[in-house]
């Protein structure tokens, strides 16, 4: 069922405490923690802790939720110093995206430049 923890989902074994992570902000309903290969200076995932298996899915069953991973991006980027100088907030969506953990989250990165358009 939407939101209930997946038995198989590495992320929701994050969120449960049954695999390790470098936990850098944690809220009632999100955590966010440092990508294990990072492709920037900062790279920090924010994750709901309630399971949907991809951004479009959280959005679409719980919008305030999908909110509070939005509203931590910007804590990430001010906690790790790289709201002023930009950074960039994606969600892959799907394998042709690039998706391959299948519980929704958001990557957080700065600290370099960014280009545009990403490959
Ligand atoms: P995706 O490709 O958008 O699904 O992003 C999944 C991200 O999870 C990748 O950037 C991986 O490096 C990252 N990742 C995979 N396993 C772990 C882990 O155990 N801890 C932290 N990050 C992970």
């Amino acid at each position: 069922m939407a939101g209930e923890p997946e038995a198989d989902c590495l992320f929701c074994k994050i969120v449960a405490g049954e695999v390790p992570a470098t936990v850098v902000r944690e809220t009632a309903t999100t955590v966010a923690f440092q990508d294990i290969n990072p492709q920037a200076p900062c790279h920090v995932l924010i994750i709901p802790k309630a399971h949907h298996r991809d951004a479009a899915a959280l959005v679409a069953a719980d919008p305030a939720l999908a909110a509070d991973v939005l509203r931590e991006a910007g804590h990430v980027a001010a906690d790790q110093k790289v709201d002023g100088s930009g950074y960039r907030v994606v969600f892959n969506t799907g394998t042709g995206a690039g998706q391959t953990v299948f519980h929704a989250h958001a990557h957080v990165l700065g600290g370099r430049g960014l280009e545009w358009p990403p490959g």
